[in-house]
């Protein structure tokens, strides 16, 4: 297999830096694509450093892909030479459990294929490289205006993990959404509630990003370490997503879902949030829940959904060499609000080293 340029790292303990990584040939079902634009997602950092124990090496991370088809398997029909696409979270699953067949690839009940770290012991690696070779199914088309494809990028992680459990929930007019943590899925998902006609209150810990909350859709801005205004919206929610990065208190929230409410939590943080308090569930038939990502077909939806109303994401450009201090700055919650890579500026670090 021939080897390509890429960037990431051969342990937990090491910065990424350029590395040489194989990648097949497309068979007859894949899509070869050249990698243009690489959103970079909380859960790189936490695979990177090992933080959920699980994390194959050498890791090269990056599931925010665009960029443009350069070559196609000669059974591949739905996309063409030079299309711009975009790959996400996934680039395989079963095809044939319950849950693939109903267009939920990310619950497969054999495991999907992670577009980095594979699964068990067959590793993969993801967009912080030259180019990938995807199974046409997984591949997504992008009908955003050109030149704002570096900002369409994190709607494929991003985008679909916040879109997703906002429909399965619902969210539309007359309903209260609230959106905890303005980070990458937060602001998206402040964004997404707002297209969606709900009434959007974002939670954050950050008093800065007031005046983007409010820019991004938001109707009211709660800053959540002040209990006077959490508790000015005692159970008045029907539903409320919970990006947070890190483990924190789920009871605050709990008590501001109204009767039947739902509490979805999205972070996937390295240490258990501190035990929730039953009596906040039943007393009022509430629910914590969870989502994850977003099948194929759903993701779809949401690239055309955001294309049709010029939806993208908030995003600061990085150079592949960056992204070390781009992962500080995101431990120091200093995103606005996602890092996207140029990709262009992998081989300046490849021919560097
Ligand atoms: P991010 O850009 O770093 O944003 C996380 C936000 O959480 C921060 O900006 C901050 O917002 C808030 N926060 C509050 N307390 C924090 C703390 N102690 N440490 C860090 N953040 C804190 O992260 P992201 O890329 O949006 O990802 C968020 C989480 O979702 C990660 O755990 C990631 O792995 C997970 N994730 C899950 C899925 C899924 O399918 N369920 C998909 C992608 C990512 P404020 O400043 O506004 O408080
Ligand atoms: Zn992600």
């Amino acid at each position: 297999m021939p080897l390509i340029h890429a960037y990431g790292t051969p342990s937990a303990t090491t910065p990424l830096g350029p590395l040489d990584i194989e990648r097949r040939e497309p068979g007859a079902h894949d899509v070869k694509i050249a990698i243009r634009w690489c959103g970079v997602c909380h859960s790189d950092l936490h695979t990177v450093r090992n933080e959920w124990r699980n994390t194959l090496y050498p890791s090269v991370p990056g599931h925010e892909i665009v960029g443009e088809v350069v070559a196609v398997g000669n059974a591949v029909t739905r996309f063409r030479l030079g299309e711009t696409v975009g790959v996400g979270c996934m680039v395989d699953s079963c095809q044939h459990c319950a849950t693939c067949a109903a267009g939920e690839e990310q619950y497969c009940e054999n495991g999907f294929t992670g577009t980095y770290n594979g699964r068990g012991q067959v590793n993969t690696w993801g967009g912080y490289s030259e180019h990938i070779v995807v199974r046409e199914k997984f591949v997504l088309h992008i009908h955003h205006k050109p030149e704002l494809l570096a900002a369409v990028a994190p709607l494929l992680c991003a985008g679909i993990t916040t879109y997703s459990p906002l429909r399965h929930w619902h969210a539309g007019p007359g309903q209260k959404v609230g959106i905890v943590g303005l980070g990458g899925l937060g602001h998206m998902g402040v964004k997404i509630a707002h297209a969606l006609g709900a009434h959007t209150v974002l939670f954050t810990t950050s008093p800065d990003k007031i005046a983007d909350g409010k820019r991004f859709g938001a109707d009211e801005v709660v800053i959540s370490k002040d209990l006077a205004q959490m508790t000015q919206h005692k159970r008045s929610f029907d539903f409320i997503l919970d990006t947070v990065a890190a483990a924190h208190d789920l009871d605050a929230y709990l008590n501001l879902l109204g009767h039947d409410g739902t509490l979805c939590l999205l972070g996937a943080p390295p240490t258990p949030h501190p035990a929730m308090s039953s009596s906040l569930l039943v007393g009022s038939r509430r629910q914590i829940a969870g989502s994850l990502i977003g099948g194929i077909r759903e993701t779809q939806e949401m690239l055309d959904f955001c294309a049709e109303r010029d939806i993208v994401c908030d995003i600061e450009k990085i150079a592949m060499a960056d992204i070390n201090t781009a992962y500080e700055r995101m431990l120091k919650r200093d995103v606005k609000y996602r890092f996207v890579i140029d990709m262009a500026t992998l081989n300046q670090t490849a021919k560097a080293a």
